[in-house]
C-alpha cells in the first residue's frame, strides 16, 4: 500500500476524489496533503442534485486538518465549480469541510469538544490555533443549533444576570428550568432583556404565553420585564434573593427594637448566622437573648422556620427527580 492510498483510506475520500502527493517535514512538524480529482471527474449540481455535471473552473484551497501525532496536517485541493445544464456555474462544496471554513469537519469537531470544556483561550493553545479562528468556528455551529433549536415546548424560565467582565458589561441569561438548557443571553439587565427573549421565543417556535411560571431575581425591571412580556407567568423569586429578603427583615426588626434594648447592639450575626457556625461565645451570648421576649428573637424564629421548608422543599425535590431519572 503506497503512503497516498493509507492517507486516502483514512480521510475516507471516495472518488473522483484522491490524495495525489504528499510531503511530510519534520523540521517544520507539517505534512500537507494535497488532494485531487481525477481528470475529466464530474460531479453532481449542488442545486438540483443533477449527477456528472463538468468541471468549469477550480480554486486553490487548504483546509487545517487534525493534527498528524505532533505534527500539524493540512489538506490542499483546487475545489471546482461546475456547470449545471440546469442551474448554470455553482461551487461545489467538497466532503471534508463546510463553506467558507479553514479547517476540516473533523478538525472542527474536535474543537467544538475542547471549547465545550474550556476556555476558548485554552482551548486555541492546545490546537496550536489563533483564538479569533476557533471563535469564528464556535459561533457558526451555535447559531446552526440555534436555528434549529424547537423552544414548543418551554413553560419554566430561570432569569438571571451576570457580569460578562468585572463591574461591567452586564448579561442577562435565561435558561429552561426542566430541561437545565440555555435558552437566550442577551447584553443588558433592564426590562427589554425579557423583550428580546420574548421574540426569540417566538421566533424559535415558542410563544410569550406558554411560559407558566418564570423565576428571577427582584430587580424592578425583571418584574417589569416579565409582567409586560410573558403575561401567563407567575413569578418566583429565587432563594439566594429570598433568603437575602428575610435576614433583612430580622434585621430590620433588630435595629428597631435595639433603641429600647441595649443588649441587641452588635448582636447583628448572631441572629443571621446559621448557629453551627458562630463561636461558643457567640453561641451562649445568642442562648442567652433567646431566653427574653424579644421581637428579635421571634423575627429569627421566623426566619429558622423559612430556612426548615426550603430545606424540606429542597430535600423533596430530590427524591421527585430521584423518581422521575
Ligand atoms: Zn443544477
Amino acid at each position: 500500500m503506497r503512503d497516498t492510498d493509507l492517507l486516502q483510506l483514512a480521510l475516507g475520500l471516495v472518488p473522483p476524489w484522491m490524495v495525489k502527493a504528499t510531503n511530510f517535514d519534520a523540521e517544520a512538524r507539517r505534512l500537507d496533503i494535497e488532494i485531487d480529482f481525477t481528470k475529466g471527474g464530474r460531479f453532481p449540481c449542488p442545486h438540483c442534485a443533477k449527477t456528472d455535471c463538468p468541471v468549469h473552473d477550480t480554486a486553490m484551497q487548504t483546509w487545517r486538518h487534525l493534527d498528524f501525532f505532533q505534527h500539524q496536517a493540512f489538506l490542499h485541493a483546487r475545489t471546482p465549480r461546475i456547470t449545471c445544464p440546469d442551474c448554470g456555474v455553482k461551487q461545489i462544496a467538497v466532503p471534508w469541510a463546510r463553506p467558507g471554513s479553514g479547517f476540516t469537519l473533523l478538525f472542527e469537531a474536535l474543537a467544538m469538544t475542547l471549547m465545550t470544556a474550556m476556555p476558548v483561550a485554552a482551548a486555541a493553545r492546545l490546537m496550536g490555533e489563533h483564538d479569533t479562528r476557533m471563535w469564528r468556528v464556535l459561533h457558526h455551529w451555535v447559531e446552526q443549533a440555534r436555528e434549529r433549536a424547537d423552544y414548543s415546548e418551554v413553560r419554566r424560565v430561570a432569569i438571571d444576570e451576570t457580569a460578562a467582565k468585572r463591574g461591567h458589561d452586564y448579561m442577562s441569561l435565561f435558561v429552561d428550568i426542566d430541561k437545565r438548557s440555555v435558552l437566550f443571553a442577551t447584553e443588558g439587565r433592564g426590562a427589554e432583556t425579557i423583550a428580546k427573549f420574548a421574540d426569540d421565543l417566538e421566533a424559535h417556535n415558542g410563544h410569550a404565553s406558554n411560559i407558566k411560571q418564570v423565576c428571577i431575581d427582584m430587580s424592578a425591571a425583571f418584574i417589569k420585564g416579565v409582567t409586560d412580556n410573558l403575561p401567563e407567568a407567575e413569578i418566583t423569586f429565587d432563594k439566594f434573593h429570598a433568603v437575602k429578603l428575610v435576614n433583612d427583615a430580622v434585621d430590620k426588626v433588630r435595629r428597631a427594637e435595639s433603641k429600647g434594648r441595649p443588649e441587641l447592639k452588635r448582636t447583628r450575626y448572631l441572629w443571621l448566622k446559621n448557629e453551627p457556625s458562630l463561636s461558643a461565645r457567640g453561641r451562649r451570648q445568642l442562648a442567652a437573648l433567646t431566653t427574653l421576649h424579644l421581637k428579635t428573637a421571634r423575627a429569627y424564629q421566623i426566619r429558622l422556620a423559612f430556612q426548615e421548608i426550603r430545606a424540606g422543599s429542597a430535600n423533596l425535590n430530590n427524591a421527585l427527580s430521584g423518581f422521575s431519572a
